[in-house]
């Protein structure tokens, strides 16, 4: 725990936070933001579930977070990084599902300076049963265009002060394939396309090594069925999903391939041999993320209250 200074500058500081006002306008833009997505889900089919905190199952992740894991009456549990393989459950009982996620991700310090990055935030995942990538994009396009216009029209006066760039999504945003922006830009290329672009955009076709094994690989045998939505004027990832794999052979060979130890899901697999997964795609967004690009804000820190930053103390 690094608090700076004195325990009483921090409790100053802290509490001043809470008590600005901007930070009040983004608490209630925020508020609608999440009744509109809840009214647009609704609407299409969705059924909202109530969230898992803790299970032996969770998102592996493509890249090295540290250990969120505790063990209760002889089990090991881990706080969800990601509801994906539930979500996958989920549609055993429902056919379109989501969840306003809370999910716990302990990033390494380095990612701080990125200034997108919480140890504790909040995803809408959603999961559809039968559905390809191309739905999925379809309904996130929708979604958006449906919640800036109105939290636009709503907070008119707010927003023009706040985020005067702030504008509607034009449809269709455009694809980018990932191999085509490595091969243009270099290894920087989604902060460069993210920097340069004014309109959200899809990263698609991610190469079978940066991403986790449940994204579908394509019949090129390189690339998944996934995409990442990419937010304009260097805001960066919005998103992640995809179609998913759900027959049990080829889940333990990407299993395999990722070098994740079978034995971590154990009670996925064994659901998957015995009765198989439901065929879906989905994908989840993170509401703070939404948050600092529709208010405009520098670091995503603002855009909640509570904010956990990587590598800082918090409440
Ligand atoms: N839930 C996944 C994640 O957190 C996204 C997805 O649905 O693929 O990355
Ligand atoms: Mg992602």
């Amino acid at each position: 725990m690094r608090i700076s200074e004195s325990d009483g500058l921090f409790i100053r500081d802290y509490v001043k936070t809470l008590k600005s006002e901007k930070l009040e306008k983004i608490v209630k833009i925020q508020d609608e933001m999440l009744a509109l997505i809840r009214e647009f889900l609704r609407k299409k089919g969705f059924v909202e579930l109530l969230p898992v905190i803790i299970s032996p199952l969770t998102d592996p992740l493509n890249h090295d977070v540290y250990s969120a894991t505790f063990e209760a009456y002889g089990t090991r549990y881990s706080l969800t990084q990601s509801m994906i393989f539930h979500k996958q459950l989920a549609l055993f009982n429902q056919e379109k599902i989501f969840i306003v996620s809370p999910n716990v991700r302990l990033e390494p310090e380095e990612r701080a300076p990125l200034r997108r990055y919480l140890i504790e935030f909040v995803q809408v995942d959603l999961e559809m049963r039968d559905a390809t990538r191309e739905d999925v994009m379809e309904l996130i396009e929708e979604l958006l265009v449906y919640v800036i216009s109105n939290v636009k029209e709503k907070f008119k006066d707010i927003l023009s002060e706040m985020n005067p760039s702030l504008k509607v999504p034009k449809r269709p945003f455009e694809k980018v394939k990932y191999l085509d922006g490595l091969e243009k830009y270099g290894k920087d290329f989604e902060r460069i396309l993210s920097e340069k672009a004014e309109n959200p955009f899809w990263l698609i076709d991610i190469p079978i090594e940066a991403r986790e094994f449940y994204d579908k690989l394509s019949d090129d045998g390189r690339t998944l069925l996934d995409m990442d939505l990419i937010y304009p004027f260097g805001f960066g990832e919005a998103l992640s999903g995809g179609e998913r794999e759900y027959e049990y052979e080829r889940i333990l060979k990407r299993l395999e391939f990722k070098k994740n130890d079978p034995e971590d899901f154990k009670w996925y697999l064994e659901i998957a041999k015995e009765f198989g997964l439901p065929r879906s795609a989905g994908c989840g967004f993170g509401v703070e993320r939404l948050t600092r690009y529709v208010c405009g804000l520098e670091h995503i820190r603002e855009a909640r209250l509570f904010a956990k930053v990587p590598g800082e103390f918090g409440l």
